[in-house]
């Protein structure tokens, strides 16, 4: 089986790192945060004091970081993964960054013949859990057919998306779905509730209707329909609102880089602003509902 670096064992990664190790995967992890890093050596794998030992003692480096930045210092610094990579070693960002960020690291593992995927998830932590994830994955063909029996001990479904940037395009525009579909399926529950319509029948119509969406049947806003969602557990997330806006911030400084306006997805940034400066921001994203009813 081939070793894995995983490096990031936050809320998603030290699930994904666990079913790594559950399907015989030799793991060594490398993360900052010492309580995260400990209870994966308690799950079973070993731990790297640098990113130079994890890499150069890898066949595949994986990470799951929280944004572009840290990417960018954990693949592209002198010691960081690209610089030490073993010869032929596979890597692959599952984090979700900016386009710019994702192909800044895949040249520069091109420089070594290093094959780089971006590869971000959807699924969350439950699906971390439960080794669900959906990956759209960004990388040369070659590099794809490699990862994909890795990627399949962690998920259920890998897209190839096209060339490095394209996983990270995907993850960014179907977030920007989810956000602005969200807010609308919120907006419609508090009318309702404002013409006496209940929110089960309204439940009833739409989740067999034409405003029929995930944000409706999966995570329904109001508690009740469908009770998996967060919304029946006092809205502990699920995908936390403030995750919620750094996708529709990655949406938006992308549409304005390429001159492009996305009106609603302006305006579902600005409302998610508001909502987690107002101290929501570790809620699930669908309480986003409180602040439309009390508007
Ligand atoms: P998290 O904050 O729980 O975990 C991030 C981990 O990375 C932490 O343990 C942190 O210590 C570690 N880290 C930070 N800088 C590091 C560095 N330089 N080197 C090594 N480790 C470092 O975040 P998360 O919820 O696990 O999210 C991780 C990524 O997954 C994000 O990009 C997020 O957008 C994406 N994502 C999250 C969800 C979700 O539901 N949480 C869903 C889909 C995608």
């Amino acid at each position: 089986m081939p070793s894995i670096g995983f490096i990031g064992v936050g809320h998603m990664g030290a699930p994904m790192a666990r079913n790594l190790l559950k399907a015989g995967h030799p793991v060594t992890i490398f993360d900052p945060d010492v309580e995260n890093a400990q209870a994966m050596v308690n799950a079973g794998a070993k731990q790297a004091a640098s990113l130079v030992e994890l890499a150069s003692a890898s066949d595949v480096v994986i990470s799951m970081l929280p944004s572009g930045r840290e990417l960018r210092v954990a693949y592209l610094d002198n010691d960081g993964v690209v610089a030490h990579a073993k010869a032929g070693a596979l890597l692959i960002d599952c984090s979700t960054t900016d386009v710019d960020s994702a192909r800044a690291v895949g040249d520069a593992a091109k420089k070594r013949s290093l094959p780089f995927l971006d590869s971000p998830v959807s699924g969350g932590v439950a699906g971390a859990e439960a080794g669900t994830l959906t990956f759209m994955t960004g990388g040369e063909d070659g590099a794809v057919q490699a990862a994909r029996p890795i990627l399949m001990a962690m998920g259920k479904n890998v897209v190839h998306t096209g060339s490095n940037g394209s996983g990270q395009a995907a993850k960014i525009c179907n977030n920007l779905i989810l956000g602005i579909s969200m807010i609308g399926v919120c907006e419609a529950f508090v009318l309702a509730e404002q013409l006496g319509l209940s929110p089960e029948k309204l439940f009833a119509v739409s989740s067999t209707s034409s405003g029929q969406c995930w944000s409706l049947t999966s995570y329904c806003p109001v508690p009740g329909p469908v009770p998996a969602a967060p919304s029946n557990r006092d809205y502990q997330p699920g995908f936390a609102a403030k995750m919620m806006l750094k996708d529709l911030r990655l949406a938006t400084d992308a549409a304005e880089k390429h001159n492009k306006a996305i009106e609603l997805g302006g305006l579902a940034k600005q409302l998610y602003e508001r909502f987690v400066q107002d101290g929501s921001g570790d809620l699930d994203f669908s309480a986003i509902i409180q602040a439309i009813r009390q508007r």
